[in-house]
């Protein structure tokens, strides 16, 4: 069974067709989009097991479909950089609040001179700032396309988890070992900045983004570099299901509450208990991918099991 989160991908599933996005660019653009040398999940071919009707439609050749659509300038999404600090981290800051928030959906090809031309920078920064957002997990380079926004399977989501439960345990047990008074303080921080966003009804990215601040903080106190390599990217194409998950109002209260056992245990000096309460939380979000799962299907034929 295969299905897609409900609410994640409200447009960015269905690629060029209906609608033009990023992806719908002359062909000189896209030969600038970025090209990566790590090897994206979707680079597996079409009609591969557990994928999706729709996202098997998406891969009909750009050629095929620059023909069919007519041509004309996509609609700006981004709004011109502003603010002060490095342009290179305002520009990936931008980008990956847009794909947080859903304004470049799952599938968006990340175009570099299309991107340039809408935050009005120069294509250097926004080069620089989608190969960090592939490093994230965030995007993922397509074949013949560029870099797009990484595609949201919840099939694949909750492989992800499988193994995100393990590795996030492990981290906040090695966190627990190595963890002193400032990494407590800081930790103890990201939690009261979580508490005051949820009291100022904070939009979904800002939450998001708190909560990742959460775990990729926990798994720098691991001090482990080879656990870091391995969680940094499944953690970032895991917090697209947040969106998804965090619909109802109780989500992120829970999620702040877990993270707070999280930090007791921590505090408490007992690695076990840390590693139970980290497993702990990201285990019911698996559930829930479970349960969505179950929701999504139940309308479906039911593909036969490879
Ligand atoms: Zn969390």
């Amino acid at each position: 069974m295969s299905g897609l989160v409900p609410g994640l991908v409200p447009q960015g599933f269905s690629c060029s067709h209906g609608r033009k996005p990023l992806a719908a660019q002359s062909e000189p653009s896209r030969s600038h989009a970025v090209k990566s040398g790590r090897s994206a999940r979707r680079a597996a071919p079409t009609g591969r097991p557990g994928r999706t009707d729709r996202e098997i439609a998406c891969n009909i050749e750009p050629s095929r479909l620059s023909s069919e659509v007519p041509a004309m300038p996509p609609a700006p999404r981004l709004a011109p950089l502003t603010g002060e600090g490095l342009l290179a981290d305002r520009t990936y800051a931008a980008l990956k609040k847009a794909i947080l928030d859903n304004t470049l959906p799952p599938g968006t090809s990340l175009s570099v001179p299309e991107l340039a031309r809408q935050l009005d920078v120069s294509r250097s920064p926004v080069r620089e700032a989608v190969q960090r957002l592939i490093h994230d997990g965030l995007a993922t380079h397509a074949p013949h396309r560029g870099a797009e926004v990484s595609r949201v399977d919840i099939d694949d989501l909750r492989q992800l988890y499988v193994v995100r439960e393990q590795l996030e345990g492990l981290a906040a047990r090695l966190a627990t070992e190595h963890l002193d008074g400032d990494g407590l303080a800081q930790l103890r921080g990201i939690l009261a900045e979580h508490e005051a966003a949820l009291a100022a009804d904070a939009d979904n990215a800002a939450q998001i983004e708190l909560d990742m601040r959460f775990h990729r903080a926990v798994r720098e106190f691991a001090g482990n570099p080879h656990l870091l390599a391995a969680l940094e990217p499944i953690a970032g194409r895991s917090h697209f299901a947040l969106h998804s998950l965090w619909r109802g109002a109780e989500a992120p209260r829970l999620a702040l509450d877990e993270h707070r056992a999280v930090v007791d245990a921590m505090a408490s000096g007992d690695p076990e208990m840390a590693e139970a309460a980290a497993r702990r939380h990201i285990s019911r979000l698996r559930v829930r991918l479970g349960q969505a799962t179950a929701r999504e299907a139940a309308p479906r034929r039911l593909r036969p099991s490879s």
